[in-house]
């Protein structure tokens, strides 16, 4: 019998095509009240929506027979993944259905400050003629910053190259030669804001991209550069993004996105001269909304034809045994992962996923893709999981090696991981004690008998008498408690290192305290 899908929100006629081409039965019912969907909703087996239908519990209760909801767009506020989860429906949405629109609108932000267009506009529209107020600069020659070069940002890398700007790109979670392909040179973050003409950001809005663009960096930008944002609002520091517009040391900026939208009519970025901005508009075109749609019928023909998963937001859950094998060791590789990411190379270019001891006969893959999901998951804007996470890494150019380790070691069972890149190469080890008390075992050449949660401070230091005690003292005075402790030093004593949590974040402040004692050598501040 033919698989059959119910279109309940406006797709387009391309993409039920789609479907039926696939040999799937469709029926299109848009506009369904809650009631008359829970009704007819058991008779199918894929559901395509874009937001307006809510795919509830109750609504899923109904649903006997279906297997998966697709989501033309990226948000799945709409659809209780909680739910459908339960009950082993796949939930998938369509990333990157929006880059070309993005890209495009971040390309005219772009030209529109380097040309004045809106200024000049509003000045010819009040009767004046103001030729040499509005004098502009090209493109050509000058140097593109991009900072993130995931889906939008690579777009956007290409269309600079044909406008003749030569790129750099700052992207901690990509290798050097996936960034070269696209045309962009990899540089640090330092290097992107002192030597771009214009720097635009395509990142997600994480712990580390808040106020990324702050009163500091906007200092560090070159006089006149240009600044634009169709990323997320909270990227950018607006008050001081006002100031650096006001005292003339930035030529211009654009933004899409706002911290509070809408903004409030007094913000202080409306009275600058060469401010550019437009209301969250980024993926608003016909083309984008069109490919969404294409792209979920193609994802769910795949899915109900072929049995392929792409862009799963919800992960149907391993089969019982795995987990009873594998139980507390799923969310320590991800804990691994995580960690490995944030202390590891820039530039990462592959990643080494080892088991010993009792786990030598366990199934490696779900293990190694917990330790893609905790290496990418605050990298990247769409919500990783065990499904999507090896694909997303296929793309940045980051391979997955899986190994049984013979080496000797201390524990019962040992997962180690390796992170190697541009920058040099990280090693982390974890292993679980009982049935679930997990510990991080190794940090680079420190052994430590660390909990893997929470806020975590990592110090680095000369092994003299008194540091730990400064440590206590000066995270103290600053009201940060130190809940555990675990201390590491080499065999030949030449470092020491102590792994602590804390029951808050440590404010950059504090870490530049903490730096400064005497014998401290590095101090940073992770979250596991
Ligand atoms: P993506 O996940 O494909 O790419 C994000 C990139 O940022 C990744 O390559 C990642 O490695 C990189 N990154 C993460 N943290 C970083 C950091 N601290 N420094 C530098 N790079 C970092 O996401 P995308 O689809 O390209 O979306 C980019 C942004 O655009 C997101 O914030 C998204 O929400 C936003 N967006 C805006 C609109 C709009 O209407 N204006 C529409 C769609 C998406």
């Amino acid at each position: 019998m033919a698989h059959r899908v119910l279109v309940s929100d406006d797709l387009s006629p391309e993409a039920v095509r789609i479907l039926r081409d696939a040999g799937l039965e469709v029926d299109v019912k848009v506009g369904l009240k809650a009631e008359e969907l829970a009704e007819i909703v058991a008779g199918y087996d894929a559901l395509a929506v874009r937001s307006a239908t809510k795919v509830t519990a109750k609504l899923l209760e109904r649903a006997s027979r279906l297997k998966v909801v697709g989501r033309a767009g990226v948000g799945v506020d709409n659809v209780d993944l909680e739910a459908a989860t339960r009950r082993g429906v796949v939930v998938m949405n369509t990333p990157g259905g929006s880059s070309v629109t993005v890209a495009e609108l971040a390309l005219a932000m772009i030209l529109a400050l380097s040309r004045h267009v809106a200024a000049a506009t509003a000045s010819v529209r009040a009767g004046k003629w103001e030729k040499k107020r509005f004098q502009g600069r090209e493109l050509a020659g000058k140097t593109l910053g991009v900072v993130g070069i995931g889906n939008i940002g690579s777009v956007l890398v290409e269309r600079a190259a044909a406008m003749k700007m030569r790129v750099i790109a700052y992207d901690p979670f990509i290798g050097p030669d996936a960034a070269a392909k696209l045309g962009a040179r990899l540089a640090d973050l330092d290097t992107v804001w002192r030597e771009s003409d214009v720097v635009s950001v395509h990142v997600p809005l994480t712990d580390q991209t808040r106020h990324l663009v702050n009163a500091q960096t906007l200092a560090r930008m070159k006089k006149g550069a240009l600044l634009v944002n169709c990323a997320r609002g909270g990227i950018v520091d607006e008050r001081a993004l006002a100031e650096a517009l006001a005292s003339g040391h930035l030529g211009g900026a654009a933004l899409d996105v706002f911290e509070k939208e809408p903004p409030p009519a007094d913000h202080p970025l409306f009275a600058q001269e060469n401010f550019v901005c437009t209301p969250h508009i980024g993926a608003s075109t016909e083309e984008a909304q069109s490919a969404v749609a294409v792209a979920v019928a193609e994802q769910l023909a795949l899915f109900l034809t072929r049995g392929e998963v792409r862009n799963a937001v919800n992960v149907p859950s391993l089969p019982r045994d795995v987990l009873d094998q594998l139980g507390p060791w799923l969310p320590l590789a991800e804990k691994l992962g995580s960690l490995a990411a944030q202390l590891g190379p820039a530039g990462p270019r592959e990643v080494a996923v080892a088991v010993a001891g009792d786990l030598g006969a366990v199934p490696l893959r779900p293990l190694s893709a917990r330790v893609l999901v905790g290496l990418l998951r605050d990298a990247l804007d769409t919500p990783v999981n065990e499904v999507s996470a090896p694909a997303a890494a296929r793309d940045r150019g980051l391979t997955v090696r899986e190994e049984r380790s013979n080496e000797p070691h201390d524990y019962a069972s040992l997962l180690t991981v390796t992170l190697r890149g541009q920058g040099g190469e990280v090693t982390v080890a974890g292993t679980v004690y009982g049935k679930r008390e997990a510990r991080i075992v190794r940090v680079d050449g420190f052994r430590v008998e660390a909990v893997p949660e929470g806020d975590v401070i990592l110090c680095e230091n000369d092994d003299a008498p008194g540091v730990v005690g400064n440590l206590g003292t000066a995270l103290g005075a600053a009201g940060v408690n130190i809940a555990r402790i675990s201390l590491s030093r080499l065999e030949d004593r030449s470092r020491a290192f102590a792994f602590l949590n804390v029951d808050s974040a440590p404010s950059q402040a504090i870490l530049d305290r903490v730096r400064a004692l005497p014998h401290v050598r590095s101090v940073r501040a992770i979250k596991l």
